[in-house]
C-alpha cells in the first residue's frame, strides 16, 4: 500500500459519499492562489467534522488554526440554527483569506475569526462572552498542542467534545528521541489526555491524499 492508493481510495469515498460541493473545492482552490500552504484537512476529514458536529448539535464552538476557513466551514454548514463558531488564527492573511471564504459561504453571521498568537487570545475568551464551548477543534502548531488541551478543557463545557489534528505525523509520536518539536507537543499533548481526569479519549490514525496521520477524540466529564 502506498501513498497513491490512499489517496484513490480517498477519491472514491469522496465521490461516492460526499454530495459533490463546487463551493468547497472552489475554497481550495482559492486558498492555494492566496497562497496558503496545503494543510487544510482532507475533504472526508472535513466531513467527519460536519458528522461529528451534526451529531453533537454543539451552540459554541471553538477552531484553533483556521488557515483559510475550509475546516471551518465543514463544521459550520453542520451547526444547529443557533449554533456558532469562533476561530482563531496566527496570520493576519489566513484570517482575512477565511473571512472572505465565510462570507461566500453565507456563514459569516455564525463564524467569527480572531486574528492573533491563540495563546494570548484564549484567556480572553470567557472575559469577552465566549464560550464554554461544546466542540473544541485544536488544529494549529503543534508545539503548543498541550497549552491548547490545558485551555480547552478550562473552556469547555461538561460533555464537549475534543479533537486534536495530526497526532501520528508518520508514525513519529512513538519517537522519544524525536528532535521535532511538533512531536514533542503532541506526545506532551497526549500524556496530558493520559493524566487528565476531565477528558475521556481515543485516537485513531489514518491514511489517505493527507498521507499517515491521525487525531485524537475526546469527550469533556468534568469531576468538579
Ligand atoms: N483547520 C484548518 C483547515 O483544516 O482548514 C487548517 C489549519 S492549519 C493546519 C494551521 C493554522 O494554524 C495555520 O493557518 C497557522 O497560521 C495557524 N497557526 C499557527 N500558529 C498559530 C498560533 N500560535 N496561533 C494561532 N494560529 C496559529
Amino acid at each position: 500500500m502506498n501513498r497513491r492508493t490512499w489517496s484513490e481510495v480517498d477519491h472514491y469515498f469522496q465521490e461516492k459519499l460526499l454530495t459533490s460541493d463546487s463551493f468547497l473545492d472552489t475554497v481550495l482552490t482559492r486558498n492555494r492562489q492566496a497562497g496558503l500552504p496545503e494543510i487544510d484537512v482532507s475533504a472526508t476529514q472535513g466531513k467527519l467534522l460536519h458528522l461529528l458536529v451534526k451529531m453533537s448539535k454543539p451552540k459554541r464552538v471553538l477552531e484553533i488554526g483556521t488557515l483559510g476557513g475550509y475546516s471551518t466551514i465543514w463544521m459550520g454548514r453542520g451547526l444547529p440554527e443557533d449554533g456558532n463558531i469562533v476561530s482563531l488564527e496566527l496570520s493576519e492573511h489566513h484570517a482575512q483569506t477565511a473571512r472572505q471564504n465565510i462570507q461566500e459561504a453565507e456563514l459569516e453571521h455564525k463564524v467569527e475569526i480572531l486574528n492573533g498568537p491563540a495563546l494570548e487570545i484564549l484567556p480572553t475568551l470567557e472575559d469577552k462572552g465566549y464560550g464554554p464551548f461544546d466542540f473544541i477543534f485544536i488544529d494549529a502548531d503543534k508545539p503548543n498542542n498541550p497549552h491548547y488541551l490545558k485551555w480547552a478543557l478550562k473552556l469547555a463545557a461538561d460533555g464537549a467534545v475534543i479533537i486534536g489534528d495530526n497526532v501520528v505525523r508518520n508514525g513519529e509520536v512513538t519517537d522519544h528521541r524525536s528532535n521535532d518539536e511538533r512531536i514533542h507537543g503532541v506526545r506532551q499533548f497526549i500524556d496530558l489526555l493520559n493524566e487528565s481526569e476531565d477528558i475521556d479519549s481515543t485516537a485513531i490514525q489514518t491514511v489517505g491524499s493527507k498521507g499517515y496521520d491521525g487525531f485524537t477524540l475526546g469527550v469533556v466529564q468534568k469531576k468538579n
